[in-house]
């Protein structure tokens, strides 16, 4: 059986850190029409649920769902769209939150596709990023935290849909991958 993931980033880190974010994305929003806050499905989803909790402006929620990643942690090229936000995001401030940056080319696909619906602004909001991984060229405008090519679980973050519900993010070992 496979052993518990290793523990990278601790709940009560993150937990420090996703307020940090909220504080900051409601000063930047303060005064403005309503924040859409898209959240990138799956692995987006228990981020989403915390930050948005902790923000202190008026804010509603969407969910986007995509897939770059067929099986497992094997990249397999291209980004499909799984399923599209329901609401218009036409004059909408929209922050895209993702759960973790790689290649980029995720985050890039979203902001072309979303800019062609003319929002009123489009930012990003990131839990983690692997900087050294990323070859699309993006802006992370909120970042939760930096990390090395490994990978990661927990927090909302699978394996083979397993470690989600984890609450801390733990790095997940090749020799414990099967
Ligand atoms: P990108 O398009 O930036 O290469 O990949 C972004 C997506 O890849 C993320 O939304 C996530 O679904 C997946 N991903 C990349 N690295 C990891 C990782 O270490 N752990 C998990 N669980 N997903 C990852």
């Amino acid at each position: 059986m496979a052993t518990k993931p290793e523990i990278l980033i601790s709940e009560s880190v993150i937990h420090t850190r996703v307020r940090e974010l909220a504080e900051q994305i409601s000063k930047d929003y303060s005064g403005k029409d309503e924040l859409v806050l898209l959240g990138v499905l799956k692995g987006s989803f228990i981020f989403l649920a915390d930050l948005s909790r902790a923000l202190t402006i008026p804010r509603t929620i969407e969910f986007i769902a995509v897939s770059s990643y067929e099986h497992g942690s094997v990249p397999s090229g291209a980004v499909r769209l799984v399923m599209d936000v329901r609401g218009s995001i036409e004059g909408r401030h929209v922050l895209i939150v993702e759960d973790i940056v790689d290649t980029g080319q995720t985050l890039h696909y979203l902001i072309d596709m979303l800019k062609s619906r003319n929002p009123a602004s489009i930012r990003t909001c990131a839990l983690l990023h692997k900087a050294h991984m990323t070859t699309a060229e993006v802006d992370i405008d909120y970042l939760g935290f930096s990390i090395g090519d490994e990978w990661v679980v927990g927090y909302g973050l699978d394996y083979m849909e397993q470690n989600r519900t984890l609450p801390y993010i733990g790095i997940v070992h090749p020799d414990d991958r099967n």
